[in-house]
C-alpha cells in the first residue's frame, strides 16, 4: 500500500484505533486494515481502509461481515495498555504465536507459584500444595496479609496476586480476556470464591 494513502487513512481516523480508541499521533502501534481483504479483491482505496491499533489488528477477522461486527463491539483501549507496553519490543510473528497459543488455551506468560512450564504448558510442581495451603490459611485463620506474606517469603502485592489468580482455577488471562486453559487447576472453585469474598469483606480488594 502506498505511503500517501496510508497517511490519508490515519489522518481521516485522527490516528485513533477505530475499535478500542487507542490514540497515537506518532503512528507507533497503529496499523491500516483492509476492511475487504486484498486476497478477496479488496482495493487499496480510502473507503476500504481503516485505522486499528496493532492488538485490534491482530485479532481482526478476515471476512468483511465478521469484521464489521468485530468493529462495532467497542472495547476500552485502556485495558490493553499493559499489553501494549510489553509488546512494543516483540515482533509481529511472535505476537501471532501468542495469539495462537491463546486460542488453544496454552500458556503465554511465566508460571505462577505452584506451576512450572514444560513444553509451553503449565504443569503443577511438587510443592504445588503450597498454593492451597496459602488459600486455606488465609481463609481459616485470623491473619493479616502482611503476616501471611512474611510466612511464605512473599511481598504483600505478590500474595494478593496469588490470592486472586484465576490460573489456579484452570483459567488463563490474555490481553484482557479470560478463557479456559489446558492446565490442571490447583484449587476448587469454592475455595477460590470464599477467598475472594473474604478479600472483599476485608476491603483488601475492590469488588
Ligand atoms: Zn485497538
Amino acid at each position: 500500500m502506498n505511503f500517501k494513502l496510508k497517511q490519508q487513512a490515519f489522518k481521516r481516523d485522527d490516528f485513533i484505533c477505530q475499535k478500542c480508541g487507542f490514540h497515537n499521533p506518532n503512528i507507533t502501534d497503529l496499523e491500516i486494515h483492509h476492511i475487504k481483504p486484498r486476497v478477496f479483491g479488496g482495493e487499496d482505496i480510502l473507503d476500504n481502509l481503516i485505522t486499528l491499533c496493532s492488538i485490534c489488528h491482530n485479532y481482526a477477522p478476515d471476512s468483511e461481515k465478521f469484521f464489521i461486527k468485530y468493529l462495532n463491539e467497542k472495547i476500552d483501549g485502556k485495558i490493553l495498555d499493559t499489553f501494549r507496553i510489553s509488546t512494543y519490543s516483540i515482533s509481529k510473528k511472535t505476537k501471532r504465536g501468542m495469539n495462537l497459543s491463546f486460542e488453544r488455551g496454552n500458556l503465554v506468560t511465566k508460571a505462577p507459584l505452584g506451576y512450572q512450564v514444560i513444553d509451553k504448558q503449565l504443569v503443577p510442581k511438587n510443592d504445588s500444595y503450597v498454593v492451597q495451603e496459602i488459600y486455606q490459611t488465609f481463609l481459616n485463620q485470623d491473619i493479616s496479609l502482611t503476616q501471611l506474606a512474611k510466612k511464605y517469603n512473599l511481598s504483600v502485592n505478590g500474595l494478593k496476586k496469588i490470592l486472586t489468580n484465576q490460573t489456579y482455577l484452570g483459567k488463563i488471562k490474555f490481553a484482557g480476556q479470560i478463557t479456559d486453559g489446558q492446565h490442571q487447576p490447583l484449587l476448587s472453585k469454592q475455595l477460590f470464591e470464599q477467598v475472594q469474598e473474604k478479600l472483599k469483606n476485608k476491603g483488601w480488594i475492590k469488588g
